[in-house]
């Protein structure tokens, strides 16, 4: 899979993909990242990429050009041209989509992903009508810059491409893993990150000293009863949830990610919360 994130500030991505699964993936092959620079594309003394907002206000904004040439280097058409097919164009904007672990499940299925980074102000609209077939946000706040929400999609995504990650299977048990609560109760033998997540966040983590600044690791972790550590497991994600996240839980309830054990379980959960 190959990404490649347009920017007018490559040395921004100096470093970033040189660590842990991004950069295995990388030096495997499995995964290319190229960053190129929008100064690349301009034909003036001062390489100007910005310039002022029609109808006035603050700030300036990316011109189209130079980034209707980039993509054109890249051989990346219009939206809807012949080659766009594998293909997604992705503008990081605080307007967009919200990015979330089915977008990079989908992302992760393509051959090719470039991503715009914006701005000062943003981006001229017309790139983003006529280049590009998504516009993500990578949360409910407004940053300087697409480059930091390039390199979360690319993150993300990338782990997500089959091969990258050691073990095939994990990723579908993490947080947000696949909306299938049936996996959880299928699962036999040693736990691993073993519950089909059905959409909901991951269980604690613990790993030695059992004893740390006086707090003992729970006791069904280390009593060697998978079946009972499934059991812990479950309920922590479910109680992680409940507290942190109850939009997920909803979800998961509406796409039938819970089960009867599930609900019971929740049932006691929510006793608990409010006693
Ligand atoms: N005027 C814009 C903010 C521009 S911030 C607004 O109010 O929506 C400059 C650039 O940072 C944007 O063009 C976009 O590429 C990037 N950016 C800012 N917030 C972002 C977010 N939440 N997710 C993804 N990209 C974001």
């Amino acid at each position: 899979m190959r990404f490649e994130i347009l920017t007018i500030f490559p040395e921004f991505f100096q470093g970033f993909f040189e660590h842990g699964v991004v950069s295995r993936a990388r030096k495997t092959g499995l995964v290319r990242v190229d960053v190129v620079d929008l100064r690349g594309f301009t034909h003036d003394r001062h390489r100007t990429v910005d310039d002022r907002p029609f109808g006035g206000g603050e700030g300036m904004v990316l011109k189209p050009e130079p980034l209707a040439e980039a993509l054109e280097s890249l051989g990346i058409g219009l939206v809807g041209a012949p080659g766009r097919e594998g293909v997604s164009v992705v503008l990081l904007s605080a307007q967009g989509r919200p990015f979330t672990q089915a977008v990079a499940r989908e992302l992760a299925g393509l051959e090719r992903v470039v991503l715009i980074c914006g701005r000062y102000e943003g981006v001229d609209e017309r790139v983003n009508t006529l280049f590009c077939d998504r516009e993500l946000s990578i949360g409910d706040y407004v940053l300087s810059g697409g480059e930091l929400g390039a390199a979360v999609i690319v993150d993300a995504t990338m782990r997500l491409v089959p091969g990258v990650l050691g073990n095939e299977a994990s990723s579908e048990f993490e947080s947000f893993g696949a909306a299938d609560g049936t996996i959880a109760a299928d699962v036999e033998g040693v736990p691993r990150s073993q519950h089909g997540s059905g959409g909901l966040l991951d269980y604690p983590h613990y790993t030695r000293p059992k004893e740390f600044l006086g707090a003992r690791v729970p006791e069904v972790l280390v009593g060697g009863d998978h079946a009972a550590v499934r059991k812990w497991r479950r309920e922590e994600q479910l109680r992680k949830t409940l507290k942190n996240r109850p939009d997920l839980l909803e979800r998961a309830q509406r796409d039938a990610g819970l089960s009867k054990d599930d609900l019971q379980m929740l049932d006691r959960l929510r006793a608990e919360a409010s006693s």
